[in-house]
């Protein structure tokens, strides 16, 4: 059964999302505010890539969802879309 082509996570379109993330392996599960359509992030522990089971758009910028991201350092390398990028896809502002 496979799900609709090409899309590998909920949200489909080109802006960063609020993402929410579990690990199949190990059920860890972790929030980031850089979460994009079709990329996953790394589990920590398991080094396999994840992808969102849920993703909200980063409407409000004085939400929690921000907050919860900005706290801790974006891991660049745990992230699809960085690696993509080649630099981190936090700092890619419009
Ligand atoms: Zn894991
Ligand atoms: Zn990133």
């Amino acid at each position: 059964m496979s799900y609709q082509g090409s899309g590998k996570t909920p949200y489909q379109g080109d802006g960063r999302v609020f993402g929410e993330f579990r690990c199949t392996k190990c059920s860890r599960k972790w929030m980031s505010g850089n979460s994009w359509a079709n990329m996953g992030q790394e589990c920590q522990s398991c080094k396999v890539n994840v992808y969102p089971y849920k993703q909200t758009p980063l409407e409000k910028k004085t939400s929690d969802q921000d907050k919860c991201d900005l706290q801790k350092a974006h891991l660049s390398s745990l992230c699809e879309k960085c690696k993509i990028l080649g630099y981190n896809c936090r700092s890619d502002y419009h």
